[in-house]
């Protein structure tokens, strides 16, 4: 119930509004987010490499209204990419389709992505997919397949809530595109996506189990250690553990001891809101962390 209600107030403009021009903003996101500016995340990434982590940098925004916003995402995007060439960082970038126009049309989106990709591909790294809510899977795979055929250095992202899951995972590696796999973060309707929990465990272990036997190079993407305890015993080059920045840092330390590789997904910007809601409704617990650390701030 708190689940869905956070998730209800992730898509609320007017709430969001007030948080990411609040005062409190800074205290609030300081868990979850490196910071507001380029030069903030290539230093907290540069700290992670140093750690022996990966890291893909994702500028936060999603759902933009115009081509000329869109249009600015792409050129963010670039200058990421820029940085992490100069910076010679081991690091991907992580993007979401409607923050490029995607709610405008399939080709506007994929114009502005396109040259994310080829970008990537010259300095020698790829452009995550994230995947969005139901409403844009179809649009969002049949963009990762277009940019992959032309391109090559994507990855596709596969959430194992949706019932779907797993022709599209076959799909995907028959195509030769990498996979992420996550649970999944968006409020779904029972018709597309397992309503309880135990199920969509069930489900992220039989799909990565599934990867990691027909996949290219996937990622496991989770902080749980009933699904980090898929990958145990698979050799530590044939795929990697995605976390989010933030999260489980017990976990990413003990993966990295034991040879693991290991990626963290980090976010920056001013457009925080929706992304670190999601972080809420995935563990109500951290609400008593925030009022902590707000009281101490
Ligand atoms: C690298 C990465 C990329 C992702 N990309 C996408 C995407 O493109 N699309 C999408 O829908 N979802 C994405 N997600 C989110 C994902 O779908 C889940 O919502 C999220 O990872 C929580 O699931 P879990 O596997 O960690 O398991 P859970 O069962 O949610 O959590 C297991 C344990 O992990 C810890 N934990 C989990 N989340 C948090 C948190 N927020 N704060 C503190 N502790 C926590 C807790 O100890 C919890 O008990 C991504 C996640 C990661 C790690």
């Amino acid at each position: 119930m708190l689940r869905q209600t956070l998730l209800f107030l992730s898509a609320q403009p007017r709430l969001r509004h007030w948080a990411e021009t609040s005062a409190l903003a800074g205290p609030l996101t300081r868990r979850f987010v490196a910071g507001t500016t380029l030069d903030d995340v290539i230093r907290v990434c540069t700290e992670i490499n140093g750690q022996g982590i990966a890291t893909s940098l994702d500028h936060l925004g999603e759902n933009v209204t115009s081509a000329a916003e869109a249009g600015e995402s792409r050129d963010q995007a670039l200058k990421g990419l820029t940085r992490i060439a100069d910076q010679r960082l081991n690091s991907t970038v992580s993007i979401k389709l409607t923050q490029f126009g995607l709610d405008l049309g399939t080709d506007l989106c994929l114009d502005n992505v396109a040259p994310l990709v080829e970008r990537a591909r010259d300095i020698g790294t790829r452009v995550e997919i994230d995947m969005e809510s139901t409403v844009y899977t179809d649009r969002t795979l049949e963009i990762v397949t277009a940019l992959h055929q032309r391109f090559g250095c994507v990855r596709a992202v596969i959430q194992a809530y949706l019932r779907r899951s797993e022709a599209d995972i076959r799909l995907l590696s028959e195509a030769g595109i990498p996979v992420r796999l996550c649970k999944g973060a968006y409020n779904e309707d029972a018709s597309v996506a397992y309503p309880e929990k135990v199920q969509v465990d069930e489900n992220y272990l039989r799909l990565a189990r599934l990867l990691l036997e027909i996949g290219n190079d996937p990622a496991l993407a989770t902080h749980d250690d009933r699904m980090v305890a898929a990958g145990k015993g698979h050799p530590a080059d044939k795929f990697e553990y995605q976390m989010l920045y933030g999260v489980r840092r017990d976990l990413q330390r003990r993966l990295v001891a034991e040879g693991y590789r290991l990626r963290l997904y980090v976010p920056y910007g001013d457009a925080w809101y929706p992304y670190f809601m999601r972080r809420l409704a995935e563990r109500p617990a951290n609400l008593l962390f925030l009022a902590k650390s707000l009281f101490r701030n």
